[in-house]
């Protein structure tokens, strides 16, 4: 069937340097050391709490859904890499020194989820960047392709001492001159398209800045900091989550433990489940969609002893129903000391 061909082809398509198969220089030139990067900690907000970057992670996962008469299809796959490099920022800001910054290098994690059902298919990338500045401190872009095109960017950080956060996103070309933009009918003129799927017809709209609370984070930098609440076995930790132009109340509460199957193995985890809340009462909690359209509550799963995500659960609407999606890890590398599968026998 079409979403189980599609996975592998996927997979094989995402080239990625196997973990100690670095190239042996060539005879006669000279080798040197690739600088050692570390882990990127980040501080928050929260008391106790860094946001931790892996140097060099990657983990893949498959996407199942759960249809009620078909038992769990696989649908695509999400693989999240995570990296550190050195970050040489322009000179400082009036009023700001190069020793204020709290950190001198960057973070990148990327989120690349990949799938079809039913002939509808998706490409979705959420890159987000932790870079060592109050501005922006976090950029984040989101970007779908395939069936249905969008593309969203957030920035947010600190700006003359105040959290601020910038918004734009792009959507159909309403009118213009741009005779790209015109489709004819059969029996018309050419005239501008009213509304279509084609990336080509999009544009951005007008950003948006504004005031943001304090503390805010990204839904990315929530899934890294739930890694940090197994860890360091904090119990619950409350945050405004960024999404869009707005935000929700969080809190991430750590939750029971238990042995999770996975096509990588099984493994000892932790739960830690994120918990919206909408910003006014009365708003729609089905509007939140942190991750890839999933709404509503999301239970990750996380080893107990590293950290390392295993299992996200959450639902995702279809059409006028919500079906139960499972995010399981297949494949992992570079992943911390001690990430392992566990023994459920012992
Ligand atoms: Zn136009
Ligand atoms: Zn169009």
């Amino acid at each position: 069937m079409f979403w189980n061909a599609f996975v592998p082809v996927l997979l094989a398509a995402i080239a990625w340097p196997q973990a100690g198969s670095d190239p042996q220089p060539a005879q006669g030139s000279i080798a040197s050391e690739p600088a050692k990067v570390h882990d990127l900690r980040v501080p928050t907000h929260l008391e106790g709490l860094d946001l931790v970057i892996p140097a060099q992670e990657r983990l893949v996962f498959y996407v199942e859904l759960d249809v009620a008469v078909l038992g769990k299809i696989r649908v695509g796959s999400l693989v999240i890499t995570s990296n550190v490099e050195e970050y040489r920022a322009g000179l400082p800001r009036r009023g700001e020194r190069a020793e204020d910054q709290p950190f001198s290098q960057r973070g990148f994690i990327q989120a690349k989820a990949a799938g079809g059902y039913m002939g509808y298919n998706v490409e979705h990338e959420i890159n987000a960047r932790i870079l060592p500045q109050e501005w922006p401190r976090v950029i984040v872009h989101d970007y779908q392709s395939g069936s249905e095109n969008r593309r969203r960017e957030v920035m947010y950080g600190t700006r003359q001492g105040k959290p601020m956060s910038w918004y734009r996103r792009d959507r159909h070309c309403e009118n213009c001159e741009r005779r790209e933009h015109f489709v004819s009918g059969l029996f018309s003129d050419a005239k501008h398209c009213e509304g279509c799927k084609r990336a080509e017809h999009r544009d951005w709209d007008a950003p948006v800045m504004q005031p943001i609370p304090e503390g805010a984070l990204d839904m990315i930098s929530a899934i890294f900091l739930a890694r940090e609440l197994v860890r360091t076995q904090t119990g619950r930790v409350d945050f405004p989550l960024l999404d869009k132009e707005t935000w929700w109340d969080l809190s991430m509460v750590l939750g029971e433990s238990a042995f999770i199957d996975t096509p990588a193995g099984t493994f000892a985890c932790r739960a830690v489940k994120l918990d919206p809340r909408p910003p006014k009462p009365g708003d729609d909690l089905n509007e939140f969609k942190g991750l890839f359209g999933i709404h509503g509550t999301l239970s990750i799963w996380l080893d107990e002893a590293t950290g390392v995500p295993v299992m996200i659960e959450g639902l995702v609407p279809l059409g006028p129903m919500n079906l139960d999606v499972a995010i399981v890890l297949a494949e992992y590398q570079d992943t911390p000391v001690g990430f392992k599968p566990a023994d459920p026998t012992r």
